[in-house]
């Protein structure tokens, strides 16, 4: 009865198709980390509309400012300069390091990186744009062939970009969460075949390697997340992205940090993703998290890259509308007045260590990582042999987990993490709540 309530769905043309879930959860109100389905069925939410949610369901605080504005104006394109748009730009220009300080405004994560490989490419003069396997940078035709993940792709207009390196500190051969930046200890110090561990350093080389090998020598762009979140929070070695940084730059190229998911506070050490990795660089993109859930992007850069934008028209209808604006404008001051920042990092870290728990008691558990709220599970059939645990399986934990009121998300190349990366507010309690839960659902499914 449930396939068929959704295979109606889905080929109902006046519906969406939805399948997320074994059957449809029709959310109606929201609240903070809350949400109700249409039945009253309240639910802890942790996947915040896709790491977007930063500040909370209908924020009372946003609401009454996006209240207020809607009453003033709405609408004027970006012809016209209007208070609420100069007074964005200007505070968000205020929490980018010195010289990213020429901002665009665009609707979502996809447009503002289709705009940053069209400054990539004028700039240098070069065509070549170089991501990370694993990555997702966006679902329009050019950022299509930014994305990495092949379920995210069609074999259209993906002259030019290339998709390669990122190590898989999970599974390869020197895989070992001791690598990478991370507040919680691994059960597995050392994976390296010689005992000793070498692994930075052959992570380094591998990259190195690659650039000299298979890497056009005339670079226009380089895009990497801070942390992957379509990937499942796919963390690099320590200074390697400081390296792929150096290299790129040698070969003309420039760096774009897509903050779309890392963004606004989420990793809660750095209110930027690409601050952790002590890189600068010349564009930055972001979206999700900077509206909490009002569409809205943007893409910030130096005033040397913004000259090369040659007509210096940047055309975008809606892009920037007072009423997005506005609401920008309150999420700047709410992640600052309510520390959101700072509570990401401490529910962060309080999560991951109780997952650890998990990890360590589950077989299936295989691997726990992330920083603050940006937290990824990745589940296997056991831990010797490191295989994905199979959809149908996931499916089984990732409903009952939905059944016992947490909704989570998946990711992974294949599909085989949890993600976890809920509203910036959420509290310890929450996380104990989805502690119990998770671990309830893991252990019915080994059952
Ligand atoms: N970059 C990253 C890192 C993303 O996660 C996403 C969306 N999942 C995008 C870009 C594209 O953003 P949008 O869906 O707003 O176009």
């Amino acid at each position: 009865k449930r396939m068929m309530e959704i295979r109606k769905l889905n080929c109902n043309p006046m519906t969406m198709k939805v399948t997320y879930y074994r059957s449809p959860v029709f959310i109606h109100q929201g609240h903070m980390q809350w949400l109700w389905d249409t039945e009253g069925r309240r639910y802890l939410d942790l996947f915040a509309g896709v790491a977007t949610v930063s500040v909370g369901h209908c924020n009372p605080k946003v609401t009454a400012a996006a209240a207020a504005q809607m009453k003033k104006l709405w609408h004027t394109t970006n012809i016209y300069v209007f208070p609420a748009l100069q007074e964005y730009c200007e505070k968000l220009a205020s929490r980018l390091p010195d010289p990213l300080k020429v901002v665009y405004l665009t609707n979502s994560g996809s447009e503002a990186n289709d705009l940053a490989m069209l400054m990539a490419r004028l700039h240098t003069g070069n065509h070549d744009i170089i991501t990370f396997r694993g990555s997702y940078h966006g679902g329009s035709p050019h950022t299509m062939a930014l994305t990495s993940n092949s379920a995210y792709k069609y074999p259209i207009a993906t002259g030019g970009c290339v998709n390669t390196m990122c190590p898989d500190v999970f599974r390869g051969p020197w895989g070992g969460s001791h690598c990478r930046d991370s507040p919680i200890q691994t059960t597995r110090t050392c994976d390296c075949l010689q005992g000793q561990c070498m692994a930075n350093d052959q992570y380094i080389s591998q990259l190195k390697e690659t650039f000299a090998t298979s890497l056009p020598s005339q670079i226009a762009g380089f895009f990497a997340e801070p942390i992957q979140g379509m990937g499942g929070a796919v963390q690099y070695p320590k200074d390697y992205l400081k390296q792929a940084y150096k290299m790129v730059r040698e070969r003309g190229g420039v760096c774009v940090s897509d903050e779309v998911q890392t963004g606004f506070g989420r990793t809660g050490s750095h209110f930027w993703g690409f601050q952790g990795h002590e890189v600068m660089p010349d564009i930055v993109t972001m979206a999700k998290g900077i509206a909490t859930g009002f569409p809205m992007g943007a893409l910030v850069t130096t005033a040397e890259i913004a000259a090369s934008f040659a007509r210096g028209a940047h055309f975008n209808t809606f892009g920037g509308n007072p009423l997005a604006c506005t609401i920008g404008s309150s999420v700047l001051d709410v992640i600052q007045e309510d520390s959101l920042q700072q509570n990401s990092h401490d529910v962060g870290t309080y999560l991951l260590t109780g997952l650890a728990k998990l990890r360590d008691k589950h077989e299936i558990v295989g691997d726990v990582r992330g920083k603050g709220l940006q937290i990824g599970v990745e589940m296997v059939e056991d831990k010797v042999s490191r295989t994905p645990l199979s959809p149908a399986a996931m499916s089984d934990i990732f409903e009952d987990t939905k059944d016992m009121g947490v909704l989570i998300g998946k990711g992974g190349v294949y599909g085989q993490n949890f993600r976890v990366q809920p509203p910036l507010c959420i509290t310890k309690d929450d996380a104990d709540y989805f502690l119990a839960v998770f671990d309830r659902a893991i252990q019915n499914y080994v059952d």
